[in-house]
């Protein structure tokens, strides 16, 4: 099982689980990219899976499935267009063709229905986690996101996770803002400089980097939490509290 990472719109990825033959895309935003290279490749996509409803992940599904008519996966309570399979966590989705099983965990927070995926230690979080950050809250409350994020932190700890979009060196930045003395976070910076001037994506990335680095991932970290504490004006109890602050904080609040 390989993973490729297609390049869509300005900052987007579209993650291509494969082999030789079949592919699994998730959340193809857009088409012409994806049909392209599994044209070049003469590889069949066989399932697409889906992490939420905005435009950048679903946008190229109708396109993909008028030439292939694969099974769509996705969240079960949002709108998203010809999903043939929805989903609510807790499920598992098999691909024969590639000897694989995704399981499925809901992760609301970004949008309410947002799903992730998990399959041979790779993660597939869509918008709920990015490198050193985490999803807007455009729909679910501080306390949602913040228990998605507890329910990534409890994978195993060499999971390699699959963010959507590279956000990674504008996520460092406000990393280094909380904790500028993190000698992890200066590593990544430098890693993710050499990476991204050579034009390779950041990702994926480790949970334990993620949890060495990522601020919305150490809010129980006595100096995130001061940090956080210190921009408050006041004491916050480290977890949520810290986490909702730190969401606001990167939000210009
Ligand atoms: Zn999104
Ligand atoms: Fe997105």
């Amino acid at each position: 099982m390989k993973v490729t990472a297609i390049p869509a719109f300005r900052d987007n990825y579209v993650w291509v689980i494969h082999d030789d033959d079949s592919a699994v895309l998730v959340d193809p935003g857009e088409a012409a990219p994806i049909l392209a290279w599994l044209e070049a490749r003469h590889i069949t996509p066989v399932a697409i899976l889906v992490t939420h409803h905005h435009g950048d992940h679903t946008g190229g599904i109708r396109e993909i499935t008028a030439r292939h008519a694969v099974p769509v996966y996705g969240p079960g309570n949002e709108t998203i267009p010809g999903r043939t399979h929805p989903l609510l966590g807790g499920e598992s989705v098999v691909v024969e063709a590639l000897d694989a099983a995704f399981q499925v965990f809901a992760s609301p927070g970004h949008t309410l229905g947002h799903l992730c995926y998990v399959a041979q230690g790779a993660l597939f979080c869509g918008d709920t986690l990015f490198s050193c950050g985490c999803g807007r809250l455009f729909e679910g409350t501080p306390a949602q996101m913040h228990a998605s994020l507890d329910h990534i932190r409890a994978l195993p700890p060499d999971t390699l996770i699959y963010c959507a979009h590279e956000y990674t060196l504008d996520n460092l930045a406000f990393a280094l803002k909380v904790e500028p003395d993190n000698p992890a976070l200066r590593q990544r910076l430098a890693d993710v400089r050499n990476l991204r001037d050579q034009e390779i994506p950041s990702l994926p990335v480790s949970l334990n980097t993620e949890m060495a680095t990522n601020p919305f991932l150490r809010c129980a970290v006595a100096r995130v939490n001061a940090a956080a504490s210190r921009h408050a004006g006041r004491p916050l109890q480290p977890g949520l509290a810290t986490f909702t602050e730190l969401r606001s904080w990167k939000d210009g609040g």
